[in-house]
């Protein structure tokens, strides 16, 4: 699950928007506009450790695109963070947000930090360090974040907190993924994973397949994952392989169990880090094989679910001919070089930023009700979560077979589109 060193994330992001503004013919302008984010901010963070030391950390915040409203996006803490990676991310968002016709532009924010070496204490510490940076250039009107890889409802909490100080007002809309009771919404823990499923579903059924006779193979067991798993096996298919990264040694591990993972079993073994106990899985019957053949194995679906540029041109040939559909539940998992491997191996890509829509389309609703603050009940949330991604999901895959596109150029297509149309219309290019 390693980043490669040469690799340069936004680079790569931009020329997947390149070919893209290519094939819908984007004028100049505007395509030099939207190929750069709109705002960008990097901090320095020092947070006094519980030793008596001060570390100092580097924080990122990339507002991309706000023609279709305040921006919304994950903050992210990870020991590789960099401001090209909060750039990639927060181009993405945008599109992600205007694929699934929600009324947001995208941002992004992180900080450089490996949250396994700071205590609880540190951490808040670190959390309203980032809000004191940022209070003036985020809100519930302007900028919106919400959790990612390593940051979850308690962070959340501390950050509105920071900020409601901050300002002397109870803002509970300044951010979402914030725990339930304290202005969280029911199902935002879940809706990550389960959108990757809800569109999955989706999928097979376009494909004519039966969910009760695929297998699917998943990388990486944090919430995206764990949740994805859980929906997948709650309808029926079975898990046969998943990996996750083990934090004290940095390597990673895959658990194969060819009759399927049972989701509760897995879940009691596995840390709040996803990280799954090698011993007790090997216990519970699974081999354990390297991190990497989570990608080779016979089954149906495949979902990344940890990082980026995880399905690259050196290993997209070990997936198994068996495999079907590609879900990216994670953020950019595939070089847009293999892009062309896949389609001529026929597999289904459900694009990222469809795939993973569920955590922010909930993040939305999260919004309107703190605005509101008046809050769903869990089924009235996830219904209405599964109504948002199918019609999201139709409407790219009409597109698709309309103009014989594969999923994610239509995806990318029509988000572009859309946040071109915005800013053209606002009169800004
Ligand atoms: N981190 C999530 C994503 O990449 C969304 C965060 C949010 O809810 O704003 O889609």
């Amino acid at each position: 699950m390693s980043i490669e060193t040469s690799y340069n994330i936004f680079e790569s992001a931009q020329k997947q928007f390149d070919r893209i503004a290519d094939l819908i013919n984007l004028d100049p302008a505007m395509r030099e506009f939207l190929r750069m984010p709109r705002r960008e901010y990097s901090f320095s963070l020092p947070v006094y450790l519980d030793s008596g030391e001060t570390k100092i950390f580097r924080g990122y915040k990339v507002q991309y695109n706000d023609a279709l409203g305040p921006t919304k996006g994950g903050i992210r803490f990870h020991p590789q963070e960099t401001l090209d990676t909060i750039r990639a991310l927060s181009m993405w968002m945008t599109w992600k947000c205007a694929v699934t016709r929600l009324p947001l532009g995208g941002s992004s924010s992180g900080v450089a930090v490996d949250t396994h070496n700071l205590t609880p204490k540190e951490q808040e510490r670190l959390c309203r360090c980032f809000v004191r940076q940022t209070a003036y250039s985020s809100g519930p009107e302007w900028d919106v974040m919400g959790p990612d890889i390593m940051t979850g409802p308690q962070h959340m909490l501390w950050m509105l907190d920071e900020y409601e100080a901050i300002h002397g007002v109870k803002s509970p809309g300044f951010i979402t993924g914030k725990p339930v009771g304290l202005s969280g919404s029911k199902g935002r823990k879940e809706a990550p994973g389960f959108g990757v499923m809800i569109a999955v579903r989706e999928a097979l059924k376009e494909l004519g397949l039966d969910i009760k006779k695929t297998t699917a193979s998943v990388q990486g067991f944090g919430t995206v994952g764990r949740h994805a798993v859980q929906l997948y096996t709650q309808m029926g298919g079975r898990v046969t392989c998943i990996a996750c990264l083990n934090h004290t040694d940095h390597t990673s591990y895959a658990f194969r169990k060819k009759d399927g993972i049972d989701f509760e079993q897995i879940s009691a073994i596995t840390d709040p880090f996803g990280e799954i106990n090698k011993e007790k899985a090997i216990n519970m019957g699974c081999e354990c094989l390297p991190g990497d053949a989570w990608i080779e194995q016979d089954v149906d679906i495949l979902v990344p679910a940890a990082m980026e540029n995880q399905i690259r041109p050196d290993n997209v040939e070990k997936i198994s001919r068996r495999v079907k559909i590609l879900a990216e539940a994670a953020n950019g998992p595939t070089d847009m070089d293999v892009d062309p491997v896949l389609k001529d191996r026929e597999i289904h890509v459900i694009p990222d930023i469809l795939a993973n829509a569920g955590g922010v389309v909930c993040s939305y609703f999260e919004q309107v009700q703190s605005n509101m603050n008046y809050y769903w009940s869990k089924d009235e949330v996830l219904g209405k979560l599964d109504t948002h991604l199918t019609s999201a999901y139709f409407d790219v895959s009409t597109f698709a077979r309309k103009h014989n596109l594969p999923m994610r150029d239509a995806a990318y297509m029509a988000a572009i589109d859309r946040v071109a149309l915005a800013c053209q219309e606002r009169g800004w290019v």
